[in-house]
C-alpha cells in the first residue's frame, strides 16, 4: 500500500508535469488537500512534508481539527455548500471559501468577517454544466453576481470555481474547464475589480491533469492523496 507521503509526492509530479506541459510556469497551480472526513493526524503527516492548504466540506468536523492542528500554520479552504446559519464560523475560521454562490452568502461572510483579520478570499461556484442537483450560479448569473460581490468591504472575490458533471466524457469535461476559464478571462476585463481575480479553482483528484491544461490555478485533491474516503453523511 502506498503512504499518504508517497501519494502526495506522486501528485505534486502530476500537477507539475501538467503546468509544465501548458508551458506555465513552475508552481503555478496550487494544490489544496481535500481533507473532509480525514483525521487531524493525517492532515499533520502532510503539514510536515509542507503541504499547508486544506479543503474542507463539512463545518463542524472543520472546526474540530482546526482546534486540534492550531499549532501548525495551515491555511483552511472551505469547499462545500453554504448554508446561511454557518457563515459566521466560515468568516472567522477560513482563509478561503471556494463556494460561494448567491449574493446573501456573500454579504453575510463579509459583514462577519472579524476585523482584525485580512478581508476572506471568495471564489464564486459556478454550475458550469447545468445541473439540476450541483450548487453554484448560472454562467448567465455569474457576471452581475461578481459585480455586487466585488463591491463587498470584508471578502476579496478571487475568481471562480466549479465542479464539471462528473458522468461526461474526458471531452466534455475539458470543454466545461474551458467554459470557465473563458468566463475568468470575460469577468476580468470587464468588471471594475477584475485585477483581484488571479484564480481557476478547478480539477480533482480524476480530472486535474484536464484542468490544468484549461488554465487552473487551484486544484482540490482528496481521494489522490488520501485513498478512497469511508462513506460520510453529515450531521
Ligand atoms: C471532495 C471534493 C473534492 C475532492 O475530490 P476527489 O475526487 O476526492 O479528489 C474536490 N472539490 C470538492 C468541492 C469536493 O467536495
Amino acid at each position: 500500500m502506498m503512504s499518504i507521503a508517497d501519494n502526495l509526492n506522486r501528485v505534486r509530479e502530476r500537477v507539475e508535469k501538467a503546468v509544465s506541459l501548458a508551458q506555465r510556469p513552475a508552481g503555478d497551480c496550487r494544490l489544496l488537500a481535500v481533507s473532509k472526513t480525514r483525521s487531524a493526524d493525517e492532515i499533520r503527516s502532510l503539514a510536515e512534508l509542507g503541504q499547508l492548504d486544506f479543503g474542507e466540506n463539512y463545518l463542524q468536523e472543520a472546526l474540530d481539527k482546526m482546534s486540534e492542528l492550531a499549532d501548525l500554520p495551515l491555511q483552511w479552504h472551505f469547499i462545500g455548500p453554504i448554508q446561511s446559519n454557518k457563515t459566521r464560523s466560515i468568516a472567522e475560521s477560513f482563509s478561503w471559501v471556494h463556494s460561494v454562490d448567491r449574493l446573501k452568502i456573500a454579504r453575510r461572510l463579509s459583514e462577519q468577517r472579524p476585523d482584525n483579520l485580512p478581508p476572506l478570499n471568495v471564489c464564486l461556484q459556478i454550475n458550469i454544466d447545468d445541473e439540476d442537483s450541483k450548487s453554484g450560479c448560472s454562467v448567465e448569473e455569474a457576471a452581475q453576481l461578481a459585480e455586487e460581490i466585488c463591491q463587498l468591504e470584508r471578502v476579496v472575490l478571487r475568481g471562480l470555481m466549479a465542479i464539471p458533471d462528473p458522468e461526461q466524457s474526458d471531452e466534455a469535461i475539458a470543454s466545461s474547464f474551458q467554459r470557465l476559464a473563458d468566463l475568468l478571462e470575460q469577468l476580468k476585463a470587464t468588471l471594475p475589480c477584475g485585477q483581484s481575480l488571479d484564480t481557476l479553482s478547478m480539477g480533482m483528484s480524476g480530472d486535474l491533469d484536464s484542468a490544468i491544461a484549461a488554465g487552473s490555478t487551484c486544484v482540490r485533491v482528496g481521494t489522490a492523496i488520501f485513498g478512497e474516503r469511508p462513506a460520510k453523511t453529515e450531521s
